[in-house]
């Protein structure tokens, strides 16, 4: 992933990283160049125009162009700068609490949610041992429920058993006095999705969050959709408190813009990648790592 992003930037730095003595038009003519491959790679328009601001002024702020060495101590800026905007470190799920904890997932239809709850779920009961259950509150799309408790077989995790005609309420309330009486760790809730987002969604969310008072509730983008991930992203941020952002579809992005943008207009951090369909398919979101493959 990222290799368009990397070799624009790659050029850039390559460019600046020869030089001796760097003007301030030399930073700023590079900065453009950063700004475009942010652009082509998918990186929403606001946020490229934020960071290369950001990385410009530190540029040109401290002492770098007298410095010995200021092409590599411009490369050093963006590189910080795309650190700090990525997120310093790999974040942790926030699940260490009294028993349940709750992981709500939330998204457009086709992000990948069922997917990722069902992965995410695997991750916890096997690695990190936890007695997990899952829940799925979809009872537009037909087969939702039923689609979880398949995964829920073929990742070895309990799922709550399906009640024909009840809605997400009050399966949320019943998954959350299931998990409780049954000594579960963590509870996982795949909501519904739509196409689109719409206010109904928004108002079911809001009503099964409050029931359910999630520890972390994750939004699940599809990298690959590019600025509709940052659309969605914004819509579901501003209604829903979202605690982290996974990231599917992080094997076929090659432009790797949906990762840079996520994190600044969501202000959460990005927890997970989904790398595949098969199961095991996720990793966590490293963003240091993130960072060093876009820069080369
Ligand atoms: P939902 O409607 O949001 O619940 O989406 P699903 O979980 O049903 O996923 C939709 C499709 O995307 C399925 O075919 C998944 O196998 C696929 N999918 C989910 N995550 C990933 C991923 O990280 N990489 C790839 N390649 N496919 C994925």
């Amino acid at each position: 992933m990222f290799d368009s992003l990397s070799d624009r930037l790659g050029g850039v730095f390559d460019r600046l990283r020869g030089r001796g003595a760097l003007t301030e038009a030399d930073v700023r003519t590079a900065m453009r160049e950063v700004r475009v491959a942010l652009l082509e790679a998918d990186v929403a328009l606001p946020v490229a125009r934020s960071f290369v601001d950001k990385a410009t002024e530190a540029a040109i702020g401290q002492d770098v162009l007298r410095s010995v060495t200021p092409g590599q101590q411009v490369v050093k800026i963006v590189h910080d700068t795309l650190v700090d905007m990525l997120g310093p470190d790999t974040a942790e799920l926030d699940i260490a609490v009294t028993p349940p904890a709750v992981v709500m997932l939330v998204g457009l239809q086709g992000s990948g949610k069922t997917t990722t709850t069902a992965k995410l779920a695997k991750l916890l009961s096997g690695r990190e041992r936890k007695k997990v259950l899952m829940a799925s509150l979809d009872v537009n799309r037909p087969a939702a429920q039923e689609q979880l408790a398949v995964l829920g077989q073929q990742v070895e995790v309990a799922t709550l058993p399906i009640v024909a005609g009840q809605q997400p309420v009050d399966i949320a309330r019943r998954a959350l006095q299931a998990a409780k009486l049954q000594g579960f760790d963590v509870l996982m809730l795949d909501t519904a999705g739509r196409l689109h987002v719409d206010q109904a969604l928004m108002d079911e969310m809001k009503a099964v969050s409050d029931i359910a008072r999630p520890n972390e509730t994750l939004l699940v983008v599809d990298s690959l959709t590019g600025q509709d991930a940052v659309n969605v992203a914004t819509s579901f941020s501003e209604q829903v408190p979202l605690t982290g952002v996974v990231l599917t579809r992080m094997d076929g992005d090659a432009r790797g813009g949906a990762a840079l943008s996520m994190r600044a207009v969501t202000g959460k951090p990005i927890k997970f990648a989904g790398v595949g369909e098969k199961l095991d398919a996720i990793e966590p979101f490293h963003p240091k790592r993130v960072a060093g493959r876009i820069l080369g």
